[in-house]
């Protein structure tokens, strides 16, 4: 059996830049250790771990201070010698671009070959639902899930804490994608983390309730995920593994794989979570081919 890993954020030597390098020296105290290997090292990892490919997110942040929108173009030119073992996820940030700077980078983006389309809330200081008229109209927004929802690009959308110093956790609410679930029928939103630690019931709830959002359950200490979700199998069907390498606490991608392997869950739905889910909605960058 060959896995996906649907949620990382890996940094490649080809791709790292000053800010990235910044970045990681102010939350981390010294530049982190993956940020020194390149794509091959990369997809060395990948086939000791049995892994076909993985998610890369590649959006902007910039309270944060990490990158901008070029840089999910750069992250596809690395890794395009190896189209099936990655899958970039870029975006765009919504409240810091014009209408016409969104859609210039949507198209562009989409036309470099990034899989899917990542809205960080806390990172970039926006609610989910900040385009519905009630929550300020943000009409950059609205393009967004319009584009994405049109191009067949599935949303990830991060909820629960995040522990960078510049993040607001006030925007990880998951009840604010049941308005993005309901305006855009047809698009796949990707509800990362499922909320956690605090918010796991109404992430659970609407990934029950709502037909179009899926579980990603990257981020949660594999060994944790049976107590935070002691209902997992429940939604078996819609529900994708995801190590978010190098995030806090994960040091290996192949240990996470397997830690998250041992589960004690059913077997064939263990194998739709690491396989045959994250398929479905996550293809990697050949898939333009
Ligand atoms: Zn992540």
């Amino acid at each position: 059996m060959d896995y996906i890993d649907a949620h990382t954020h890996i940094v490649f030597r080809e791709t790292i830049t000053e800010e990235l390098m910044r970045f990681a020296l102010r939350e981390w105290g010294a530049p982190h250790e993956t940020l020194l290997m390149s794509v091959k090292d990369v997809v060395r990892i990948l086939d000791d771990a049995e892994i076909d490919y993985v998610g890369i997110m590649a959006f902007p942040a910039r309270k944060l201070g990490t990158v901008k929108e070029d840089y999910a173009i750069r992250v596809i030119n690395a890794v395009k010698d190896y189209a099936d073992r990655f899958a970039v996820i870029g975006g765009v940030e919504a409240n810091e671009l014009t209408i016409e700077e969104t859609r210039y980078w949507l198209e562009k983006q989409y036309e470099a070959g990034i899989s899917a389309i990542k809205v960080h809330p806390p990172h970039m200081w926006l609610k989910p639902n900040a385009y519905r008229p009630e929550e300020g109209g943000l009409k950059q927004l609205e393009l967004v899930y319009q584009f994405a929802e049109d191009h067949g690009l599935p949303v990830y959308i991060h909820t629960g804490t995040s522990a960078f110093s510049r993040a607001r956790n006030k925007y990880g609410d998951p009840i604010f994608v049941d308005d993005v679930a309901v305006d855009f029928p047809r698009l796949t939103i990707i509800m990362s983390h499922v909320g956690r630690p605090n918010w796991i019931p109404t992430a659970f709830q609407l990934i029950r309730i709502r037909p179009n959002i899926v579980a990603d359950l990257s981020s949660i200490p594999p060994r944790r995920v049976l107590e935070y979700l002691p209902r997992l199998t429940e939604i078996g069907d819609k529900a994708i593994y995801g190590s978010d390498y190098p995030g806090p606490g994960v040091h290996d991608i192949k240990a996470n794989l397997r830690e998250f392997l041992s589960i004690p869950i059913p077997r064939e739905v263990m194998r739709k979570i690491v396989d045959e889910n994250p398929r479905k909605v996550l293809k990697p960058l050949s898939r333009n081919r």
